[in-house]
């Protein structure tokens, strides 16, 4: 049986086809109906199938780690919220959300909250990834809105990707990217980023600037704007207010090209040409992601990009607009429902006791919260300081994912009561709670999401719950029954959330208010069920939704212009010094997301990129005496990283390093980017600066290093200075490194790995290899030897799968010829599994194209995130 759902990674909101076999499998290609994708997946969506099943997830409820009933929990977190509230008010509780969750369970749990318990202590993860770009929005438009649509992209002259690897992290609209380019070769690609992404394989222009000086290139844009007279004079008089104020500021701080060149550190003829290309065209789209997001001025970074496309009119028609992309699935229905702090309901705020009442009327809720609450990163230190007491964290791993990982670690040890919504048994957040809550995962959801385009789609339900799971919408409205509010929350199934939801959209909207859906007010669950992928708004005057915003040039501020923000410039508050000479940046990985919680369970997804990393210019190598493929360790008087060093040529700047942000405790032993990062936020939207961290760099000179490889996951309380796990097909992979000296390596496997059945030992090379078997089955093998002789593993893996091996079996096991054999190299087609050797290999046989190595190795042929790889090994070989 066929279902078409969502894939819960991305904020580009792909459309998958689940084909729900009989064995209770299922199989998941692209919806070829659904306008976010047309059909295609990323390697992440196309490996969607892998990370299911019981393996991991968390059953049952637990208090105290002991499994109770529903009731009992439910009983514990209602009782434990309401004793605390009337102990110590509203305030002291709070509700830390996901943009993995629906819109249902957004919308209950910001309801609670806000409209019954009194307090907006209600914010996301999502607050991690795109407030800049509402709060940007917000002042520009007077409105949370994004003008354009996926198919601007591929309408458009002029593409600006500013910090954003969409080709790693949006990869389905940077395919869409590539084959609007293909078909309209004069489309022009700008990407303004400081490192050299896989994106820059499609880029004519790439300006690699200084870190955090975005708002300054735009600003400098505005100034040359004036100058060069392209501004649309007509749209600024008609449409806008402020820009006079703007533009004179713009002047003030850069009167030149050379002056802006000079401030963003970047040649002034690479500078000239991107200003020349935007005057000069007409369908322009600045797209733009964490890069300008995750920055102290990140509203003025987002500010800055709209005023360019306000002074030139290039917003609302086909092919132009400023578009903010979203990092996760559903960070835009969290907006719709009021999900941040800063946030009432609806694209309504705090800003005017109007608000609050037409909220509060609706909801029937006397008792709705006044002022707004505390941001991810104040609400964090609010717990540490007492503030606040109880707090309900759902589906997401703050303990991974904040700035200053031990500050959060610390709140939560000290919070008298943390409840943890996850649908997996291993968090390190979960590590905290009190009480854990056992919530439905991706193919058991039931509800809707919307995407970076404004998109609402459904997600089904594939699967029955795993255990005891339940879904996030009725666990909320559970407990707020018990703590009194059965009236408001009696909801038997999502569609009745989905229509109170478009209800309130409308409630005496009169087109004031830019997020109505009030067409589905009245929605029953047969046409939920069937529901289309759909744009808001969604009216009587708009009943197949809106592609595009703007159109007639209304905006939602008082006056019904849009407005100008004059904008100064400013510095990163993580200035490096002499003793944190580096600076950080950190992101996404191709074939990884967030915190592995999910990702992590596909093994596939680790070919990649294997282990926590650390990149870093050649020329820092250099001075710092590490080379490629050493282990490295950045210190911050906050917490350490380690991670393997991947010097670069070119991709990075000097004096920059950039780490993943998805290794965690439970998958290396000390690789949580968030532990370096200071808890600095952007002062208007309060997002962290993630993409400007201070570190020293130093070499990690262990005494030995080695590989370890098991049938099953160790509790990992090796005692080594660093370990990162790698699941590979039936086995588990550690790479293994110490300071101290191992001086016998039999006696050190017999205490951390059993009884020890065969080995090798060569003093003089400081090699040591064994092997534990239980009856006549592989166990384990542990091997000694410099990183840089690590053979492929792919015959050893096939060994643990043999139930009784043979006796020249049992001779090759040590031997690392036999290990030799088919060594893939770095994998670069994680779909048809192609690693580099292959390809190098065939490069030299004539295959001197991305097509003609898709012909050959299938490699590129499917979801094509490795196509820019692709592209970069065809440039080296054919130089
Ligand atoms: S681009 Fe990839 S991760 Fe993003 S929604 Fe599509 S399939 Fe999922």
């Amino acid at each position: 049986m066929h279902k078409m759902t969502t894939c819960p990674y991305c904020g580009v909101g792909c459309g998958v086809d689940a084909d729900i076999l009989d064995s209770g499998s299922i199989g998941v290609k692209g919806d070829k109906s659904h306008p976010a994708n047309f059909g295609r997946l990323c390697v992440k969506g196309s490996a969607l199938h892998e990370v299911l099943g019981a393996g991991g997830r968390l059953l049952s409820p637990l208090i105290n780690n002991v499994p109770v009933s529903w009731d009992s929990a439910l009983d514990e977190v209602s009782s434990k919220f309401l004793r605390t509230i009337s102990e110590h008010g509203p305030d002291s509780v709070a509700f830390y959300l996901s943009g993995q969750l629906l819109t249902e369970d957004y919308y209950v749990a910001n309801k609670l909250m806000k409209g019954f318990i009194g307090s907006a202590n209600v914010d996301t993860n999502s607050r991690l990834c795109m407030s800049s770009a509402v709060a940007g929005y917000k002042r520009a438009f007077g409105s949370d809105t994004v003008p354009c649509s996926y198919e601007d992209l591929e309408k458009a002259e002029l593409l600006v990707l500013v910090g954003s690897n969409t080709a790693w992290n949006h990869p389905v609209l940077y395919q869409r990217m590539q084959a609007a380019k293909k078909k309209n070769p004069s489309l022009k690609v700008v990407v303004v980023d400081p490192r050299r992404t896989a994106t820059c394989d499609l880029a004519d222009l790439h300006l690699a600037l200084k870190p955090s000086t975005d708002s300054e290139l735009f600003s400098g844009l505005l100034s040359y704007l004036a100058d060069q007279d392209c501004l649309n004079h007509d749209y600024i008089e008609q449409y806008t207010e402020g820009f006079e104020l703007a533009l004179t500021s713009a002047q003030q701080q850069f009167d030149s090209v050379s002056a802006v060149a000079k401030y963003c550190d970047l040649e002034s003829d690479i500078l000239t040409t991107f200003y020349e290309w935007f005057a000069q065209t007409e369908k322009v789209v600045t797209f733009y992601s964490q890069g300008v997001n995750q920055s102290f001025s990140g509203t003025d970074n987002s500010n800055a990009i709209i005023n360019s496309h306000l002074a030139t009119g290039r917003i609302g028609f086909e092919g132009a607009g400023p578009f903010s992309i979203t990092g996760q699935p559903n960070a835009m229905g969290g907006r719709e429902v009021g999900g941040l702090a800063n946030q009432l309901a609806a694209h309504l705020d705090f800003s005017s006791p109007e608000y609050i009442d037409l909220v509060s009327r609706f909801w029937n809720a006397p008792n709705i919260a006044q002022t707004e609450g505390l941001k991810a990163v104040e609400l964090f230190q609010a717990i540490e300081e007492g503030k606040v007491k109880a707090v309900w964290i759902m589906g997401t791993n703050p303990a991974v994912s904040l700035p200053n990982t031990h500050q959060v670690t610390r709140a939560l040890e000290k919070c008298p009561l943390v409840v943890v919504s996850d649908c997996m048994a291993s968090t390190e957040t979960l590590k905290y709670a009190d009480v854990c809550l056992p919530a439905t995962g991706w193919s058991e959801k039931d509800g809707t999401v919307t995407n970076a385009e404004r998109r609402i789609s459904r997600q089904r339900s594939l699967l029955a719950p795993t255990g005891e799971a339940k879904h996030d919408w009725w666990i909320i409205s559970e407990v707020a029954k018990k703590m009194g509010f059965e009236d408001a929350f009696s909801y038997q199934h999502p569609a009745e959330i989905f229509a109170e939801h478009a209800a309130l959209s409308g409630f005496e909207n009169d087109g004031n208010r830019d997020f109505d859906i009030s067409l589905y007010q009245d929605i029953d669950i047969d046409t939920y069920n069937s529901f289309k992928p759909v744009q808001w708004p969604v009216t009587q005057e708009a009943p197949y939704g809106t592609a595009r915003m703007f159109s007639d040039g209304r905006f939602f501020t008082p006056s019904k212009r849009a407005r100008f923000i004059p904008i100064q410039a400013s510095s990163p508050i993580q200035q490096v010094t002499p003793e944190l000479p580096y600076i950080l940046n950190t992101g996404r990985i191709r074939d990884q997301w967030h915190t592995m919680a999910m990702s992590g369970r596909a093994r596939r997804l680790f070919q990649h990129r294997d282990e926590p990393f650390v990149e870093l210019n050649q020329a820092d190598a250099l001075k710092e005496q590490i080379s490629d493929g050493e282990l490295v360790k950045l210190s911050h008087p906050q917490g350490d990283y380690i991670g393997r060093a991947r010097v670069m040529v070119s991709e990075q700047r000097r004096g920059e390093l950039f780490v993943p942000m998805h290794w965690n405790n439970e998958f290396s032993s000390l690789a949580k980017m968030g532990a370096l990062l200071e808890p600095v936020t952007d002062p208007i939207s309060g997002q962290p600066e993630s993409k400007h961290g201070r570190v020293s760099l130093s070499k990690l000179n262990p005494s030995w290093q080695g590989w370890l490889m098991c049938r099953s996951d160790l509790e990992i309380n090796l005692p080594v200075e660093y370990w990162s796990k790698v699941p590979k097909g039936d086995v588990t992979f550690y790479y293994l490194a110490d300071s101290v000296e191992l001086v016998d390596g039999i006696a050190w496997c017999k205490e951390h790995l059993g009884d020890v059945s065969i080995w090798l030992e060569d003093p003089n090379s400081q090699n040591f290899r064994a092997a534990g078997l239980k009856g006549e089955a592989l166990e384990w093998t542990f091997f000694v030897m410099p990183y840089g002789e690590i053979p492929s593993t792919r015959w050893l893996e096939e060994m643990f799968s043999e139930a009784e091996l043979s006796i020249d079996q049992r001779r090759f096991i040590l031997s690392v010829t036999g290990c030799e054999i088919e060594n893939p190299g770095e994998m670069i087609c994680s779909c048809y599994q192609v690693g580099s050797n292959a390809i190098v290999e065939a490069i030299g046989l004539g295959s001197r194209t991305v097509d003609m190595l898709g012909d050959k190795l299938k490699c590129g042929t499917n979801c094509g995130s490795c196509i820019p790889e692709l592209n970069a090994i065809l440039a080296k070989e054919l130089k």
